[in-house]
């Protein structure tokens, strides 16, 4: 798979070389590019910025270096998809997670200030899946964090990736038999920690009780933590 991001500060980036999504890189499952979108300015000062048309307070990202930048790196993906992360997008979620791992990749368009001209995602939703997504409720400084969330959920879902493919299928949210749940309680060794004992099942050796627990487990978790999920 291949995933740019477009970014005024592509240091920010960095820890993608680290840990599993560094591996990936390593290994030829993920090619992963940064670019500075000051690289597409023309002026002294390398400006990406300008006052909002309608006033108010903060800068808006000009569309200029994101037409330049976006033409140069989106005409090299066949089948694009431009993701903006965005406070006003939709949710980003496990299930866009495990549709955008099928693709042979994506472009991050990495906001700052007030964002990105709304015309730069009008523009090229004529040769791009342009998907504007939310990391969740609350507001960041810029779409890098977004961007470190996006590629790290979706490439652990790539193929090959974590070594057992088991522990993906038992992840939160993942579909299959604990659809729509958060997973419970997790244990390690000792059995017995500052009089904190782990629960008798999950040392039983019974595969039909521990799995029967397990559900039980997520189930509560749901509702005390996340009782929006079971709503419908
Ligand atoms: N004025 C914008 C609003 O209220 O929607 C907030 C802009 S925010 C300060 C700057 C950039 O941070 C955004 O363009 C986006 O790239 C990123 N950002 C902030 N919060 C985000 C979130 N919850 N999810 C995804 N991206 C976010």
């Amino acid at each position: 798979m291949r995933i740019d991001v477009i970014t005024i500060f592509p240091d920010y980036l960095a820890p993608l070389g680290l840990s599993l999504v560094g591996k990936a890189r390593e290994q030829g499952m993920l090619d992963m590019r940064v670019h500075d979108l000051r690289d597409f300015t023309h002026d002294r000062h390398r400006t990406v910025d300008d006052e909002p048309y309608g006033g108010g307070p903060g800068m808006v990202m000009r569309p200029e270096p994101w037409g330049e930048a976006l033409d140069a790196v989106l005409t090299e993906h066949a089948d694009p998809l431009l993701v903006i992360p965005t406070p006003s997008g939709g949710p980003f979620t496990q299930s866009l997670a495990t549709a955008w791992a099928a693709r042979p990749g994506m472009v991050i368009a990495c906001g700052r200030y007030e964002g990105i001209d709304a015309r730069v995602a009008d523009h090229y939703a004529a040769q791009a899946e342009v998907v504007p997504v939310c990391l969740g409720d609350y507001v960041l400084a810029g779409g890098e964090v977004a961007a470190l969330a996006i590629v790290e959920a979706v490439t652990r879902l790539l193929p090959g990736v974590v070594g057992n493919e088991a522990s993906i299928a038992d992840d939160s949210f993942a579909p299959g038999s604990m659809e729509g749940l958060v997973e419970g309680p997790v244990y390690t060794r000792p059995p017995e920690w500052r009089g904190h004992a782990v629960p008798d099942v999950l040392l039983s050796g019974d595969h039909g009780r521990i799995a029967a627990w397990r559900r039980e487990q997520a189930e509560r978790r749901t509702r005390d933590m996340r009782p929006d999920l079971l709503e419908g």
